[in-house]
């Protein structure tokens, strides 16, 4: 086994037992922790941020007076578009002594984002994704199979095993009629106790099944990841695999981890992230709920301060106790997040895997996916200066490695992008009918 590979692991154990140690705090040492992490941040900001220099001394603020908590609402909310537009200025100048790894996103908003994430920060999620798994009665080696939007070295491979972990793993990219068919059969096969994934995706699967009059094996939990979990689609998964579910929250810039304990209570990980709740004008919301905003504790590479998720959430009013002994905060619901679904003229469900196709679209700071017929969409772009008919090449090339060649793509450059009767602007929107909840 590789060195490093073994140093990951370490971390992960470590920050692992953190968290189990963590989640029983009483809310005094919560509080005094995360005024000592949020100063932390803060200080390294001021002196090795360029962006967090230069705003710290337009709003006046001394980091060594900044107290933590009660004076975070005198920073300013950062929002997904300056960290994109401005993202060299988030490097700390020492960001190479805390270990540097890509990530990309586009978020539910169809904004590419380039972030670092180091080596501590990645161990904090991979643990806190272990703990919040085990509440769902995932333990590492139980055989699991996974279906999200992954790349594999080969593309056209629809899964791919991992026998060490006991996992494998699918490609929901991929997820039709014929391969549904086949992932069917597969899991049949594997007989997974833990499913773990887009819940649109593994509904599909045995929606599939029911339509063919084919049992699917049932397991003990599922895990759900990457989409708003709704009721009803919670409902049908339980019925149709015959298991509880646990919805899973996390998301790229690692400012906020929520997850489902065995009792079905969201709790927020409270030794991950400092999460605010605001409102409409970027107050403190008094109610609970409105957009949930995270500083990160641990990404001294790229650190993010009061960083605006982009996802509504509503918090537990009050300080009720969870049955399970977590004291993590509770969230009663995970609002945002609800994208739609475009339908492929080969008979494919594609949903915010779609994002992805936009990472290489130049000068595209908005963007949105409008289906009108089973063979046409159209993307609606809001863009800046650099925008140019590359970019329209790049994003087209995405879109058709994703959707196909045979379905019809324009592009249009707008003002306002497209919004929902319910006012949500939603990166893809789809005006035809769906066949699948
Ligand atoms: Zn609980």
């Amino acid at each position: 086994m590789k060195k490093s590979t073994v140093n990951l692991a370490l971390r992960i154990c470590k920050r692992y037992f953190f968290y189990l140690i963590s989640e029983k705090w009483n809310r005094n040492r919560y509080e005094l922790y995360q005024d000592e992490q949020l100063k932390k941040v803060v200080r390294h900001a001021a002196s090795n941020v360029p962006y967090y220099r230069e705003l710290f001394k337009q709003i006046k603020l001394d980091p060594d007076r900044f107290r933590g908590r009660e004076d975070m609402h005198t920073i300013p909310l950062l929002d997904k578009d300056t960290l994109r537009t401005r993202q060299k200025e988030f490097i700390a100048d020492d960001a190479a002594k805390y270990g540097i790894n890509w990530d990309s996103t586009s978020g539910s908003t169809g904004t590419p984002l380039h972030l670092i994430i180091d080596n501590s920060t990645k161990a904090h999620k991979l643990a806190a994704v272990l703990r919040a798994y085990q509440w769902a009665g995932y333990v590492p080696g139980k055989r699991t199979f996974s279906i999200q939007s992954y790349t594999f070295e080969n593309p056209k491979a629809i899964a791919k095993r991992y026998p060490a972990a006991n996992l494998w793993r699918f490609n929901s990219k991929l997820l039709k009629e014929d391969t549904a068919l086949e992932i069917l059969t597969m899991i049949n096969d594997i007989q997974p106790h833990v499913m773990i994934g887009y819940p649109f995706s593994i509904l599909m699967i045995s929606q599939f099944a029911q339509r063919k009059g084919t049992q699917i094996h049932p397991v003990e939990s599922i895990i759900t990841a990457g989409e708003t979990l709704s009721e009803r689609r919670r409902q049908l998964l339980e019925e149709a695999y015959r298991c509880s579910v646990h919805d899973f929250f996390s998301h790229h810039e690692d400012v906020a981890v929520i997850s489902e304990c065995r009792h079905k209570r969201k709790h927020i990980f409270e030794s991950f992230a400092y999460n605010e709740v605001v409102d409409d004008h970027d107050n403190l919301s008094a109610s609970g709920a409105g957009r949930l905003v995270g500083t990160g504790f641990y990404n001294y590479a790229m650190p993010l301060i009061r960083y605006n998720i982009g996802d509504n959430v509503v918090f537990d009013p009050g300080n009720s106790q969870c049955p399970c002994g977590s004291k993590f905060r509770m969230v009663r619901e995970i609002v945002g997040r609800q994208n739609d679904y475009l339908e492929t003229p080969d008979g494919r469900f594609l949903g915010n895997v779609l994002e992805h196709a936009v990472d290489n679209a130049r000068g595209v700071r908005l963007s949105q996916c409008v289906q009108d017929a089973v063979d046409h969409i159209y993307i609606n772009m809001i863009v800046d200066e650099t925008f140019s008919e590359e970019s329209i090449k790049a994003f087209e090339q995405g879109l058709r490695l994703r959707l196909g060649n045979e379905i019809r793509i324009d592009f249009k450059v707008v003002e306002q992008l497209e919004k929902t009767k319910s006012g949500k602007t939603p990166f893809i929107m789809s005006k035809i009918g769906h066949n699948y909840m």
